[in-house]
Formats: structure tokens, sequence, C-alpha cells
């Protein structure tokens, strides 16, 4: 069996096992109570997770593994040199993977019409699990047209653009979950990967908050961009998350969902 023919698979098993574990969590740990049903957010969230993915799979035919595949071979390529060690090839792959989503989430951020796609992810007044599943169709097509570039460009091994990938279906979950973890074990994981305490930060409603921790997997690049905040002024209890100008609005809509990139620009 190869990369390829194990990444659909388990894209949807992780995806799966992920969620459920995180949703549990949550029913016994929740930081804080939902202002929404459940039911109504999970069943929008998904709604636009359906949508999104079938725009996906329209419009790229190749998944980022298969397409490392296809390229390991070729003459171009800056990571399928055969004297750069094997294992030195996947450690670079899997850091410059995780580095372009920060750089992409960046983007999302500066530049206008990007971040009108964005606000769809940011425009959730509440904070859970299914808020991970919360992306406009534009957004996750221009990620994962960044992302299939990227593979290109680089042509890294298979084994570790399927890391990658499986290493971001996870990670995504995980800090979007509603629980708080305790200051000891959130520095303690901190230290190499991003806590739901941390992104959730970056899902605060004060602008200048938005601005910081953009990381996907790695908490590493916030730190060395200068983007890093550890906490939020009001406090880990207190932080609200969502949009201000968003507040008080049917943000579960589907016109909104879907229509808010092509509305007037708030912030
Ligand atoms: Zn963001």
């Amino acid at each position: 069996m190869t990369w390829v023919n194990l990444e659909g698979r388990a894209f949807w098993m992780l995806f799966v096992a992920a969620f459920l574990a995180v949703a549990v969590w949550e029913s016994y740990q929740a930081r804080r109570e939902l202002t929404t049903p459940a039911e109504r957010r999970w069943s929008r969230h998904g709604l636009l997770f359906a949508i999104s993915s079938i725009a996906q799979a329209f419009l790229f035919r190749v998944s980022p593994v298969a397409l490392a595949m296809a390229v390991e071979a070729s003459s171009f390529g800056l990571l399928n040199r055969p004297w750069i060690p094997f294992a030195l090839r996947c450690l670079i792959a899997v850091l410059v993977l995780d580095l372009s989503h920060y750089v992409t989430h960046r983007a999302f951020h500066s530049i206008s019409w990007l971040w009108r796609v964005h606000e769809v992810h940011h425009s959730d007044p509440d904070y859970d699990v299914s808020t991970a599943a919360r992306f406009h169709p534009l957004e996750v097509i221009l990620t994962q047209g960044c992302n299939l570039g990227l593979v290109m460009l680089l042509a890294p091994p298979a084994v570790a653009v399927f890391i990658a990938e499986m290493m971001g279906v996870v990670v995504n979950i995980i800090v979007h979950a509603n629980v708080s973890l305790p200051g000891r074990a959130d520095r303690f994981i901190r230290a190499v990967f991003v806590t739901p305490n941390m992104h959730r930060i970056h899902h605060s409603v004060e602008l200048a908050e938005q601005s910081a921790n953009f990381g996907q997997a790695f908490c590493w690049w916030d730190r060395l961009f200068g983007t890093y905040l550890h906490d939020a002024a009001a406090g880990e209890q207190a932080l609200s998350t969502g949009i201000r100008c968003r507040q008080g609005e049917d943000t579960l809509s589907l016109r909104h969902l879907l229509g808010a990139p092509f509305q007037a620009q708030r912030r």
C-alpha cells in the first residue's frame, strides 16, 4: 500500500477520531458555555465543510501526497536531490509545509479581499471543535492551491507530505477545542505545538490579538517572526472570541457563511 492509498482513509479516520475525542473532552470540561445550541452550530459548520470539501475535490483532481509522488522523480524540485539525506528532506518538508500555513494565514489577515474570505472563520462568536470546520470554500481552495504549488516546487518525499497533512488535520481540530489547559501543561506543549489557549487568543475580538498567533501546528514561527502573544489582555477565562462588528448578527446563516466575502468589509 502506498502513501497515496492511505491518505484518504487516514484523513477521514483521524478527522472523525480527533473530532469525537475533542467533543467528549469539551462535554466534560467546557471552558465556556456556548451561546448557540451545539446542534445548530454543528449542522451549519458541517454543511459549510461539506460544500468546501466538494468544491476542493471538484477543482483539484490531485491530492498533495499524490502530487508529491508524481514529482518525486522529476528533474526540478528542491528536495528531491539524492545527496540530501532522506530524513533531512522529510524534516525540511514538514517544517516548510507548516511554515507555509503561517505565511498564508498572515496573508489572509493582511490583504483586505483575503480577510473578507477568512472573516467567515473568525466571525464565530462561540469557539468549539466545530469552528475547525468553519472555513469559506474560497479559503479552502486558495489554501490547497498554495499547498499544491509548494509541493510542486519542493518535490518533497511523499511520506513527509503525508505526515504534514495528517498533523494539520489533527492539530486544526485540537486548537479549536473549547477547553482550557492548565497553565503548566499549556506551557509544556507550547514549547513545540500550538495549543487551544494559544490559538484562542488569535480568535479574540481585540484586533491586536487577532494579529498574533498565526501558526498552525508548530508555535516556533510566531516566536521567530515576532507575532507570538502568550496571554490575552482580558485573561484566559474572560477572553471573548469573534468579531466585534458581527456580534448579535446571525453568523450561522448560510447568507453569512457563504456570502460574507462578497459583502462590505468589516473589521
Ligand atoms: Zn485567522
